[in-house]
């Protein structure tokens, strides 16, 4: 019996005009991924995506698992292929649905028919296979208001399909759909789930960490490449740009007022941030900041950074409380990475009464006390690039 993968798209299906070229970067980003799980065909009607092995070595776990991790998609489902022909689809499904409906006390089947040309209508295809099923399991009933399982019969152009449970897909719009976004990824909870969470609207992320090494350590700058990895589960592969803040933080500690240091080191991070998203065609920056979490992200220390910026920064995770970025986290499959002690260049050199409510004006003039050009350049300069990857590109 030959089974298949049926991906449904969500939202895609409201967009109008653009729905070809969503559609396109949809299968372009799970072409990528099967090809990672073997030779299968991919194509697309009726806003479905089917994704059929075609050899016996195909992983079609693997890649069943994996399609669920495809933004754009809302649910992926395993069915079983069928002629188009009733007694064949009973036959399929009576091979198909006893193991998924061990242990199940009552079901439902509905049909759906997009080929008019077949001969029974859905009321009728969903009555004969419900039939083939009462025959087939033992102790099952039907329950067409409560049931336990819910048996879909598609008769499709290209054939018939039978299948039980559909699980639930990532949601959100395809890779690189909305464009490209620079993530200021630490090594914190936050930062991994910012970029999830605009990586799910489509955006296509790059990402820049700062260190400060020798006060941060090889340990540090490694949690942040895992982090990396971990998010390749949804972005197939990662860029990570690694900038030096070492002189930058030894600048700012010797000649400015302590009280400003983080706000300081924060404007750096946001002109390289800008800098480095020129660099690499991304259109904004993305933060893990949440609304009043630290000092640095009270309205006015946002207001500061934002002022340095010049391209938009979207900061997803702002009205969420540290619980509920903990929970994506977790389900991201960052926190356990993410709770590891290293420190970060903002845990060194950190101000014991940081500012809450600075003023531009008086935050650019502790500014003014180094050399802010020089310090920049120099960053820049040391900046190299490490990449992460799962799936890469299709050949
Ligand atoms: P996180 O949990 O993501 O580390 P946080 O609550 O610790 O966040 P901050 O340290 O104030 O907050 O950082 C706020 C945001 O600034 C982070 O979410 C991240 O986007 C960015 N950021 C902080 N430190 C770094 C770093 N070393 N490299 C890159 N971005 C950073
Ligand atoms: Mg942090």
């Amino acid at each position: 019996m030959k089974e298949i993968i049926l991906c449904k798209y969500g939202e895609i299906v409201l967009k109008g005009a653009n729905r070809s070229c969503f559609e396109a970067q949809l299968t372009k980003e799970l072409r990528r991924r099967a090809s990672h799980f073997g030779v299968f065909r991919i194509h697309h009607a009726q806003s479905t995506i089917y994704i059929e092995p075609q050899n016996e070595q195909a992983d079609i776990d693997g890649m069943f698992e994996s399609a669920r991790d495809v933004f754009g998609i809302v649910g992926v489902t395993r069915a079983a292929v069928a002629e188009k022909d009733i007694d064949d689809i009973c036959r399929v499904a009576r091979e198909y649905l006893p193991t998924a409906l061990s242990g199940v006390r009552t079901f439902r089947v509905d049909a759906k028919r997009s080929d008019k040309s077949f001969p029974l209508g859905s009321p009728e295809i969903a009555a004969t296979v419900g039939g083939a099923i009462l025959s087939c399991v033992r102790g099952i009933k039907v329950d067409l208001h409560n049931p336990e399982a819910m048996i879909r019969v598609e008769v499709r152009e290209n054939g018939a399909y039978v299948h039980a449970a559909q699980a639930r897909g990532a949601g959100g719009l395809p890779r690189g759909s909305a464009g490209r976004g620079l993530l200021l990824l630490s090594g914190g909870i936050d930062s991994p789930v910012a970029g999830y969470m605009m990586a799910k609207r489509g955006l296509e992320i790059e990402a820049v960490h700062f260190e400060s090494f020798p006060y941060t350590s090889e340990r540090a700058r490694e949690k942040v490449f895992t982090l990396g990895q971990l998010l390749c589960r949804f972005t197939s592969r990662l860029h990570i740009h690694v900038i030096s803040l070492t002189h930058v933080q030894e600048e700012l500690s010797r000649k400015c007022d302590e009280d400003y240091f983080t706000l300081l080191l924060r404007i750096f991070m946001m002109r390289l941030s800008q800098r480095c998203a020129a660099q690499y065609g991304c259109g904004a920056l993305v933060t893990g900041e949440s609304l009043g979490q630290v000092a640095s992200q009270t309205l006015d220390a946002i207001a500061v950074t934002d002022s340095q910026a010049g391209i938009p920064v979207f900061r997803p995770c702002i009205g969420m409380d540290k619980e509920e970025i903990v929970t994506v986290a977790r389900k991201i499959g960052t926190f356990d990475t993410s709770i590891l002690p290293f420190e970060d260049c903002c845990t060194v050199f950190t101000p014991r009464h940081p500012k809450t409510k600075p003023v531009l004006e008086k935050v650019l003039a502790e500014l003014a006390k180094v050399d802010a050009e020089a310090l920049l350049e120099e960053a820049w300069q040391s900046m190299y690039t490490e990449t992460r990857v799962i799936y890469d590109d299709y050949r």
